[in-house]
């Protein structure tokens, strides 16, 4: 039985991300994310940024319920993710896009395996896959690398791969945890510039990163945390400069 409702004319009707006092501890030490609340319309480009052990990547997974919250509410894509059954998880995952600083690209596949897999988890068709995979490699600038695997391919091609993967199914949200950790200069602007293409197109995408540069050039939405906690949330902002 399909239990999702369908909100209508409320307040907030376009929030995809919902957060309200939520903290998050793990077994040991201080909690990572202390009260945070953080709203995020449908097709909001935002930064999250902080200083390594901030809690950006908590936050993250906790936003693709590979964690759950300690206390607190969230809400992602009308789904209550501390009552999400495990048997809708994968379900609520396909609207989900996600790429991380070290690609987890299978290494032992090609350009068009490593994208057409993301099709195969999810049933698509043969022919629906041979119509998809080619077509968001265009995208990313790699159709003609098609047949190569990782190992063939730069640090930026991988990363355009690993951000093919995310989007060839579509998602609602993108997710991206530092995806410009292991790139120099020119292909992470490269990476950028194809976020802020594929947040036009509609997609909310939400990348953590420590690149103040390009944080500073790009004026987005920028959320700051510190120690676990929002300690700024900017539209148009840049990376805050402490100490
Ligand atoms: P960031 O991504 O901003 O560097 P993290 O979210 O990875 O920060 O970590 C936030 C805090 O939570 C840090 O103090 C880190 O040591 C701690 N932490 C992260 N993962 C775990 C874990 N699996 N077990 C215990 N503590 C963790
Ligand atoms: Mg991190």
């Amino acid at each position: 039985m399909a239990t999702k409702k369908k909100k209508k004319s409320t307040a907030g009707e376009n929030e995809i991300i919902t957060l309200t006092n939520v903290c998050k501890a793990y077994s040991t030490g201080a909690p990572a994310l202390k009260d945070v609340n953080l709203r995020i319309n449908r097709g909001e480009f935002v930064f999250i940024v902080g200083d390594s052990g901030s809690g950006k990547s908590t936050l993250i997974k906790l936003l693709l319920r590979e964690l759950t919250i300690t206390s607190g509410y969230i809400n992602v894509m009308e789904y209550d993710l501390s009552k999400i059954k495990h048997r809708k998880i994968p379900k609520f995952r396909r609207n989900l896009g996600v790429v991380f600083q070290d690609f987890r690209l299978l290494k032992d596949r090609n350009v068009y395996e490593n994208v057409a897999f993301a099709q195969r988890v999810i049933q698509k068709s043969n022919k629906e896959i041979k119509r998809n995979v080619p077509s968001i490699l265009a995208v990313v600038g790699l159709a003609g690398k098609y047949k190569a695997k990782p190992r063939q391919l730069s640090g930026g091609e991988q990363q355009r791969v690993a951000l093919a993967r995310a989007l060839v199914n579509q998602p609602t949200v993108l997710l991206a945890d530092e995806p410009t950790g292991n790139l120099d200069p020119t292909n992470s602007w490269e990476i950028m510039k194809l976020l802020e293409q594929i947040n036009q197109n509609g997609t909310t995408v939400i990348v953590v990163t420590h690149n103040r540069e390009i944080v500073n050039a790009m004026r987005k939405r920028v959320v700051t945390l510190k120690k676990g906690v929002i300690i700024s949330d900017e539209e148009e902002g840049g990376y805050i400069d402490e100490d």
